[in-house]
């Protein structure tokens, strides 16, 4: 008998502390809609959900013929459901996890080293590097999703200096007035400029950044009070993250970094060095199997300044959405394609008004997550069609093609996660 190379997922939660509560996590949601005896907790955060083979969170087989309970187990003794070029390039192992986030308080300021970086550091420290492989990331909005990535154009930046003193103050005059005058000159310069600035914030005393920092809040609170609009230096984000980290300098950060607020279905891409945080919102996220974060700020947890000061690309850019390509095969298909081998996610959007739809066989394992609408899935090795609604996982081994019946006339949409060597 053909091994069976389409079956449905149960997927791990992790109740991070800073994950949305209860129902109004979309994590949760999606959780209830696909699991009728999900018990949702409202006291609780549903921060992820992991879609993959991660061994802290190794999604279950929801299929009793099959003799494997979890995907990691199927995957090594299926190697093939890979795909070659996967099997051969990632050592027989899924090379990305796939995620949907739901964030209502910050996650830290932090970036993912390189291969080469993240090799030396796990060798020097392994208890805050625990693994040798890089970690790019990209998200997608499935919600109005916040969050800052990479640095600001210079002008920016210098505007802050002259808007909000405070941080001026932290960054010093000298390293001020270079960064003013980098920008007339070349990219070179304007990046040991920036490099320069970033790094004295970063490295201020405590006890200044927290002085510094109070004399800010107090500042914006009373004009806020006074009826004064204070958008021009992000006042209501600066209040917000002070009051998620009180004294922490990585409120300073929004001068530095750019803030994007995601509509459904943009994304961004966080390559290596590119310093970044989720600020808010929810987002499906695909990213390279590692672990490997340094962090800076807006985190209670082990941070790494000068690590992080060394490693960044400081290169300011404003362009930092990033822009998914239209599938000349498929009209219902977009493709986000980030420069890295490890992983591409696709968005498929279905009209209720079209009954049948097939899902593009590639050459390679993927993951498939229905957010929106209901559907019957069958495929030539599956013994039975599988249906799946808001919520469903599904995993789709190499080369398989999966047959899709809408069966409610909702619009469909869907998110594939895959690796396009
Ligand atoms: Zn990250």
């Amino acid at each position: 008998m053909a091994v069976q190379k389409v079956f449905p997922l149960s997927c791990t939660v992790q109740h991070y502390a800073w994950g949305k509560m209860g129902s109004s996590s979309e994590v949760a949601r999606l959780l209830a809609s696909s699991d009728p005896q999900a018990q949702i907790s409202e006291d609780k955060p549903y921060a992820e959900l992991w879609m993959g083979s991660h061994p802290r969170g190794d999604a279950k087989i929801l299929d009793n013929r099959i003799s494997q309970k979890t995907l990691g187990q199927w995957i090594s003794e299926n190697q093939d459901c890979l795909g070659s070029k996967v099997k051969e390039t990632f050592n027989g192992k899924l090379p990305f996890l796939f995620k949907v986030l739901s964030v209502e308080t910050a996650l830290s300021i932090q970036a993912h080293p390189n291969k080469e970086l993240a090799e030396k550091l796990h060798l020097q420290a392994p208890q805050h590097y625990p693994d040798a492989n890089h970690k790019p990331e990209m998200a997608i909005a499935l919600t109005s999703f916040q969050g800052l990535c990479g640095f600001r154009p210079i002008e920016e930046i210098v505007t802050f200096l002259t808007k909000v003193p405070e941080f001026q103050f932290l960054i010093g005059d000298n390293a001020a007035a270079q960064l003013k005058q980098s920008s007339n000159s070349d990219s070179q310069s304007a990046s040991s400029a920036l490099q320069s600035c970033f790094s004295h914030l970063m490295k201020s005393e405590k006890k200044v950044v927290v002085e510094q920092l109070n004399l800010l809040v107090k500042r914006i609170s009373q004009q806020v009070a006074a009826g004064n609009n204070m958008e021009d230096i992000y006042g209501e984000l600066l209040l917000q993250l002070h009051q998620q980290y009180p004294g922490d300098i990585g409120c300073f950060a929004i001068y530095f970094l750019n803030l994007l607020t995601l509509k459904p279905g943009e994304a961004m891409f966080l390559e290596a060095n590119v310093p970044h945080a989720y600020l808010k919102g929810d987002c499906v996220e695909c990213m390279a199997c590692s672990d490997n974060t340094v962090r800076a700020g807006l985190t209670p947890k082990f941070i790494d300044v000068p690590t992080l000061c060394e490693m960044l690309s400081y290169i300011p850019s404003k362009d930092r959405l990033f822009l998914p390509t239209r599938s000349q095969e498929d009209p219902y298909l977009s493709i986000y394609n980030p420069p890295v081998p490890d992983f591409a996610v696709m968005k498929i959007e279905v009209p209720g008004s079209i009954t049948e739809y097939k899902v593009l066989a590639v050459d390679s394992a993927s993951i498939l997550l229905v957010v929106q609408g209901r559907v019957t899935a069958s495929s030539p090795t599956a013994q039975t069609p599988i249906p799946l609604q808001r919520g469903g996982v599904l995993f789709v081994g190499a080369n398989e093609s999966v047959s899709l019946k809408l069966t409610v006339p909702d619009d469909l949409l869907m998110f594939r996660a895959c690796c396009l060597l």
